[in-house]
């Protein structure tokens, strides 16, 4: 039923929130239930805040490309990894999407879609199952509310640690020849944790460096790090003209899944209602999946059987990973996490790409426990799964 056919509801589809999430709900939104009414409000001026997401191939399955491909901005071919013994790179695409990106993206759908708009400026301070109660008073009513208001509004942590970073997109002075991004660079001095270095070049000229921690605590000096990472940048091979922007992240690493869904009340979507990978911080592939499934069913059954299976693969993919936290926060001094990162990639490319998606297959969950794992000799973990790519 569309809003033009129920005088009582303000649109289908009340998205609370512009960010990953709901930009992802709306685009798939549009391109699947073209004559649904959507409304979404966004308490900033702009959609999506001030990011840079990366996301790999698998996350963005063939179903959701049709919709979701036009977010690509940046595209390399794999990534590089490094740690103090040795090197590795995982084939296959890795991509980035920046907030201004995903933001004109959306607006340009919606400005050819008239069923469609997108409040900015308009603080929610109220979600119940069809309505939303706005800062100024205002009620808006809809078929089903989708709460996305972000990390913010998560469930409290439970255990485990944290992925915090500070990055800074830096213009050089002198162009590099470099065509992958680093996913992780050890091969500095560890602190606070497991500590590694993130770089994704955009252009020749131009890259993203971040300096990461996998750490007990969420403390972060910002001005203290960015200065670190200009210092460091020539041991990355980055001569740094000026910063052009700064991001900071402190995202939780649960030790037990905080993904909960509730059966009553506004759906509460993306990273508050636990549509992240518990393993990486990271959303969008959960939060594509959410995507795929509110705009492939009707309204009225957003909560039938493919919910139901939904959840369940979610649920068993979070109490997974938010276990492989417990171990590693849990059981592994912090001088032994680089160690164990460096373990975990010598499982194939194929079962890495799966991790981060969320996709992991049982005998990918064993392979991780058991190659990935320090009490599996390095020689046996070598030969079970030595990387089918060679290193570039
Ligand atoms: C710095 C950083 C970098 C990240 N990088 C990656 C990455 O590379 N890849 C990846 O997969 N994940 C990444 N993540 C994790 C995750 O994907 C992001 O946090 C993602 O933005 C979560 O999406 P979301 O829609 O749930 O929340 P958000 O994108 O945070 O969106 C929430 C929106 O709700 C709005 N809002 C909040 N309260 C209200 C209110 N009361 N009324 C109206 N609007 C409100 C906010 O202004 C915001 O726009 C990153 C997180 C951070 C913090």
């Amino acid at each position: 039923m569309t809003a033009s056919a129920n005088a009582s509801i303000d649109a289908d589809y009340l998205l609370v929130g512009g960010g990953l999430q709901n930009a992802l709900i709306l685009l798939a939104l549009a391109a699947r239930q073209p004559q649904a009414s959507v409304l979404l409000c966004e308490r900033d001026t702009a959609l999506g805040g001030n990011h840079i997401w990366s996301f790999q191939a698998l996350d963005m399955p063939e179903t959701a490309r049709p919709w979701a491909e036009q977010l690509v901005e940046y595209s390399w071919p794999g990534y590089q990894l490094y740690f103090a013994e040795s090197a590795r790179w995982v084939e296959g695409a890795y991509r980035a999407c920046s907030s201004e990106h995903l933001d004109r993206v959306v607006q340009q759908v919606v400005a050819t879609r008239p069923n469609i708009r997108i409040l900015t400026n308009t603080t929610v301070t109220h979600c119940d199952a069809t309505s939303v109660t706005l800062a100024d008073g205002r009620v808006l009513r809809g078929q089903l509310v989708i709460d996305a208001r972000g990390p913010e509004h998560s469930a409290q942590r439970r255990g485990g640690g944290y992925q915090k970073f500070v990055g800074l997109e830096c213009q050089l002075r002198q162009p590099v020849n470099m065509n992958a991004p680093i996913l992780m660079d050890t091969r500095c001095a560890q602190r606070d944790g497991f500590r590694f270095h993130y770089v994704l070049p955009f252009a020749a000229d131009r890259v993203l460096i971040e300096d990461t921690y996998f750490s007990n605590t969420p403390d972060l000096n910002v001005d203290a790090l960015a200065a670190g990472i200009v210092a460091e940048a020539g041991r990355l091979g980055f001569d740094v003209e000026k910063v052009l922007r700064t991001e900071v992240g402190v995202l939780p690493m649960p030790a037990l899944s905080t993904f909960h869904p509730r059966k009553t009340g506004a759906l509460i979507a993306g990273y508050a209602g636990g549509w992240f990978n518990p393993g990486t911080g990271y959303s969008f592939a959960a939060a594509v999946r959410l995507a795929e499934h509110i705009s492939n069913v009707p309204v009225a059954e957003v909560y039938g059987d493919q919910w139901k299976k939904l959840v369940r693969h979610q649920r068993i993919q979070a109490h997974f990973l938010a276990f492989l936290n417990l171990m590693m926060f849990g059981f592994f001094h912090d001088s032994k996490r680089a160690k164990l990162m460096e373990r975990f990639y010598l499982v194939a490319d194929v079962v890495v790409h799966r991790f981060f998606a969320m996709e992991s297959t049982l005998v990918d969950m064993w392979r991780i426990m058991w190659v990935g794992a320090p009490w599996t000799p390095k020689g046996w973990a070598k030969r079970a799964t030595a990387p089918a790519n060679p290193l570039r």
